[in-house]
């Protein structure tokens, strides 16, 4: 099946089973904006309290804060956000549509790489096992001949988003001959910038009101913090502060669901280092994020690196970790290290010293930062693609299932009675009533067993526990396992101590050790 269609049937299965729902949607609904139904808002608690926990209870020297998201408008002008918070835009008078620039001509370069890979892979079938990918990368005139056209695209790319220079931009859209993918038409308007925080009015009357932001980022809630935690907490450098929370960005294109919303949430932790140790933190950073996200089992061939060549003015490292979405591999998490930018900049703005003075060696400074930067929906997004799959049966038929990590599922166990009477409701809420202190229950006694077994596999239900007339005099019942289906007669006595472990969040936090 092509990618595009597994992506729309995990569109419609978030929808179906009370994951995501697209907003305000009896009015139609609100361009890049998604709520989180019953199941969808027990998987991202768990996902934030995975990352939370890992951050704070895994580390000593990291603590969390709660800033709120109006902030003093001034320190949007210090982090630079109203003068270069922009993405450039262009539109097609054809289609009438608004696309990012920028966006256009990565896909072009994209374009170029997956001709190569191709080429590669065609190769790589008619050579078999002698094949030599170097080899053949410098030697095929076709490889190297569209190699050159993507690295001067690149070069040309790069140097007209430094600045940036809006002529250059569309000047390359134009001899790329990049067509509008509804019109098909190369009908552009000149480049524009466009700002991307949106603004309020905060006060009374129209005289005092003044101008605020909704954050487009958690991270300057932390920084302006920064001495308050620090010297509450009698925290000593190298320590972070991490935060959970809304941002808003009134992106241009919104596009892949909840890959780019225009409300978002993101999980942003700070880590403030002595100046000129920022370069041997930032490898470690990278290093314990990547676990992090290996540790839930999907596959270290789904993630990589990518580094940025073209760093923002104030940083002097950056990477992405990217996940392998059924479009492609994309960006999940930013780590960058932002020097001591921001710090400066509040400085400057604010008038007050927020220098930290180190005991140890007598110096006040302005810390470094590294900076790890995740959102919410976007791990949402990753995970829920690659747990969902739609499995062929040996009987034949399919069956949904999402293979979700067990600690990160909604629900972790269904309990069942077989039939509607003879007192085994009465025993499976029993069971739930012993079980609900631990984790996540839910009761089903509606339809045959195969079909509450196949509810629970569509949202991710890791066990299933099935009460029948034999539990009335043994104690005992039917444990389904999810991935194999497997079936186990075991004790109620042993329920909590078999799933409690597996679904709990520790289990996941023992791997990042
Ligand atoms: P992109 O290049 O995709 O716009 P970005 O580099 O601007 O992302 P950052 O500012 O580094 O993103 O934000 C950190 C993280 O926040 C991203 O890795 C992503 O997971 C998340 N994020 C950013 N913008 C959005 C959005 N519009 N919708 C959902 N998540 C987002």
């Amino acid at each position: 099946m092509a990618q595009e269609d597994v992506f729309k049937k995990i569109v419609s299965h978030c929808k179906e089973y009370g994951f995501v729902f697209p907003s305000s949607e009896i009015y139609d609904g609100l361009g890049a904006v998604y709520d989180y139904g019953q199941n969808g808002v027990e998987l991202k608690n768990n996902i934030k309290q995975y990352w939370w926990k890992a951050m704070t209870m895994l580390h000593e020297n990291i603590v969390g804060i709660d800033s709120a998201i109006f902030m003093h408008p001034t320190i949007w002008k210090a982090s630079g956000h109203v003068d270069a918070f922009n993405d450039p835009l262009i539109d097609n008078r054809d289609s009438k549509k608004r696309y990012r620039a920028d966006v256009l001509i990565e896909d072009q370069i994209a374009k170029y790489d997956e001709k190569i890979q191709k080429e590669v892979e065609k190769a790589r079938k008619r050579f078999g096992d002698s094949f030599d990918e170097a080899k053949y990368m410098e030697t095929s005139e076709r490889v190297k001949e569209t190699k050159e056209k993507r690295d001067n695209l690149h070069a040309r790319y790069a140097e007209a988003m430094q600045g940036p220079d809006l002529e250059a931009l569309k000047q390359i859209i134009l001899d790329e001959e990049i067509v509008d993918p509804i019109s098909g038409t190369k009908n552009w308007t000149d480049v524009r910038q466009f700002n991307l925080m949106f603004a309020t009015e905060m006060g009374a009357s129209a005289d005092a009101s003044m101008k605020v932001y909704l954050r487009p980022e958690t991270a300057q809630g932390i920084f302006v913090n920064y001495l308050n935690v620090q010297k509450t907490g009698r925290m000593k450098i190298p320590f972070g502060i991490a935060q959970i929370g809304k941002a808003f960005r009134n992106e241009i294109v919104a596009r892949q669901f909840i890959f780019r919303m225009r409300e978002f949430e993101q999980m942003e932790m700070q880590f403030f280092v002595a100046p000129g140790t920022e370069l041997e933190w930032f490898p470690k950073w990278k290093e314990t994020r990547m676990k992090w996200h290996q540790a839930l089992g999907f596959g270290a061939e789904n993630y990589r690196f990518h580094d940025h060549e073209k760093l923002a003015h104030y940083a002097n490292a950056a990477t992405d970790i990217e996940f392998k979405m059924p479009f492609g591999f994309k960006e999940v998490e930013g780590i960058h290290s932002r020097t001591n930018f921001d710090l400066s900049q509040h400085e400057k703005f604010s008038g007050k010293s927020i220098k930290y003075f180190d005991p140890q060696t007598n110096e006040s400074y302005t810390p470094y930062v590294i900076e790890t930067s995740i959102g919410v929906d976007r791990m949402f997004l990753s995970i829920m693609c690659h747990a969902f799959e739609e499995e062929k049966l040996e009987n034949g038929e399919t069956r949904t299932v999402l293979k979700l990590p067990a600690a990160l599922a909604p629900v972790k166990c269904a309990v069942m009675p077989l039939v509607k009477k003879d007192g085994l409701p009465e025993k499976a809420r029993e069971i739930i009533d012993q079980l609900k202190f631990h984790f996540n229950c839910q009761y089903d006694e509606k339809d045959s067993i195969g079909k509450r077994y196949r509810r629970q596999d569509a949202i991710g239900t890791p066990y299933c526990v099935t009460v029948d007339h034999d539990t009335l005099t043994d104690g005992k019942v039917t444990l389904r396992f999810r991935d194999t289906m497997e079936q186990e007669r075991v004790n109620i006595s042993d329920l909590n101590s078999i799933i409690e472990d597996k679904v709990s969040i520790a289990s996941l936090l023992k791997k990042l050790q």
